[in-house]
């Protein structure tokens, strides 16, 4: 475990030897959301998934590694965390190139407002079924360079058709480093719309599903 020295007093009831036997990810961070801990399984997960740990230290921002479009979505709730000492859960997809993953992550408040605590665990793995695109990877990139991608589900937007994300896991593996993350418009709808209730197995692009015209 990473952790700066003034925050293990923060922990109270989170034991940090139990902390380091999760095999989720952890990670804790001051009311400014710089990190301060980070547990064993973040370091490997973040190695097994082409993350850049080196970039990742004490005091680094983790909004820093959350996309624009999300930005106010989690920094409103963790603010509401710190300002009304009670936890919060969310449940997320990021998935692999061979499944689909869905994530849940608790924030749990720590000694009154003065730090937080994060515990992302793994709640489900499925198979990603439906097409996948056999277009070529070219035909995703717009006329300024970019390749569109899902921060969640990772399909890949179309260059010629914009409302349609395509799979490919080519992308998903080997993302590009000129990749703008935004959310599709199932994903929009289904992790950050109130009155979502079922979870379907494999989220289609093609669904008709009613999103704010501001997400196109
Ligand atoms: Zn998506």
């Amino acid at each position: 475990m990473i952790i700066s020295e003034r925050f293990l007093s923060l922990l109270g009831k989170h034991d940090p030897d139990d902390l380091d036997r999760q095999e989720g990810t952890i990670i804790g961070t001051w009311p400014d959301l710089t990190l301060a801990l980070m547990n064993d399984a973040w370091t490997k997960f973040a190695n097994e998934n082409g993350g850049d740990v080196d970039a990742w230290c004490l005091g680094s921002c983790i909004l820093h590694a959350v996309p624009k479009i999300l930005l106010s979505f989690y920094r409103e709730h963790f603010e509401m965390v710190l300002r009304e000492d009670r936890p919060w859960e969310h449940t997320y997809e990021c998935s692999s190139p061979d499944e689909q993953r869905l994530f849940h992550m608790m924030v749990f408040p720590l000694s009154a407002g003065q730090g937080l605590l994060m515990i992302h665990s793994l709640q489900k793995t499925s198979r990603l079924r439906g097409a996948t695109s056999t277009s070529t990877v070219d035909e995703y990139e717009y006329t300024d360079g970019l390749f569109h991608q899902c921060v969640h589900c990772r399909r890949v937007r179309r260059a010629d058709d914009i409302n349609v994300w395509d799979w490919l896991p080519e992308l998903v593996r080997l993302p590009r480093p000129n990749t703008s993350h935004g959310l599709c418009k199932p994903c929009y709808a289904f992790y950050y719309c109130d009155g979502r209730r079922t979870v379907p197995s494999i989220i289609s692009t093609v669904d008709p599903i009613d999103v704010q015209d501001d997400m196109t």
